[in-house]
């Protein structure tokens, strides 16, 4: 009998992974391309990110398939694929699992709007994620964590698919940003709002990730625990993104003033901590040296 990741978050702090994207790129990945074929194509590099992220001491590592829902999959053609590729991404990082470790399988957004802003229906977002948590299940993920989401409503229509795909457990982040209100998702849910309906619906690890920096995070964790009494998850960027004349893409915060606030963001309430843009191995095995 294998010990789930709930355990664990009854123990201690649990710690996620870094940036994906970035580190592709780092191995040469074009910009442009579509991410989730590296899990069939450059099966190899997919896993030695996985690995290298392990052997910072990641608890969890997340799967690269960030983009690997039907519809957004299509914009590359790649729609037929959905199966194979989540089922891919899956398999990469259990081959390099550690024991007593855990995979869980990445699920972005669709990058549409629901309608009246866009011409989907909830339906049609089910669908797409049903999908996807299908492939993710069947490459026998620990559990999903649907994430990034800057829209509650397609979040819920992920958690609906998702579960009629599986019976993992299923985490949720959203990505917020921070107005002098106080934070937001894109399509205008409070942080608060958030948390309560997730909880609302049965989610049972939920957060934020993305957008913010760890300073901005730590605030927002608070926010969040003050509203729900759920395990939150925080992953936050690297500061902002920067685009050198040469096409190379820096982040501004940097590690040591990104680190300094990880303190923060357990104390005010984080129960499994990580990176996302712009962090990689590095920034992990910082944050493993405070929690372990
Ligand atoms: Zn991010």
């Amino acid at each position: 009998m294998t010990a789930s990741i709930f355990d664990l978050i009854k123990k201690r702090t649990v710690l996620l992974d870094g940036g994906m994207g970035t580190e592709l790129i780092k191995h040469g990945f074009p910009p442009g391309a579509c991410p989730e074929t590296w899990n069939v194509e450059k099966p190899d590099i997919v896993k030695k990110i996985h690995k290298s992220y392990y052997d910072a001491g990641s608890d969890a590592v997340l799967t690269n398939s960030f983009g690997g829902n039907a519809i957004k999959l299509s914009l590359e053609g790649l729609e037929n694929r959905c199966h194979e590729l989540n089922h891919a991404a899956a398999s990469r990082a259990r081959e390099v699992k550690p024991q007593g470790c855990f995979v869980g399988g990445s699920m972005g957004p669709t990058g549409k709007f629901l309608k009246p802003q866009g011409p989907f229906t909830e339906e049609e977002f089910e669908r797409a994620f049903l999908e996807q948590a299908g492939g993710l299940s069947d490459g026998q993920v620990d559990f999903l964590l649907i994430e990034t989401q800057y829209d509650l409503r397609e979040a819920l229509c992920a958690l609906r698919g998702a579960r009629k795909a599986t019976t993992l457990p299923i985490f949720v982040t959203m990505t917020f940003n921070r107005g002098p209100r106080g934070f937001f998702t894109m399509m205008g849910n409070s942080a608060a709002q958030c948390v309560e309906k997730l909880e609302a619906e049965g989610v049972p690890a939920v957060g934020a990730n993305c957008t913010l920096n760890s300073e901005d995070m730590a605030d927002l964790v608070k926010i969040m625990r003050e509203n729900t009494a759920l395990p939150l998850i925080a992953q936050a960027n690297a500061g902002k993104p920067d685009l050198s004349a040469a096409g190379e893409v820096s982040y501004s915060q940097g590690l040591e003033n990104y680190i300094r606030f990880i303190p923060s963001i357990i104390r005010n309430g984080t129960n499994l901590v990580g990176g996302c843009c712009g962090t990689n191995p590095e920034y992990i095995q910082k944050m493993a040296a405070l929690i372990k």
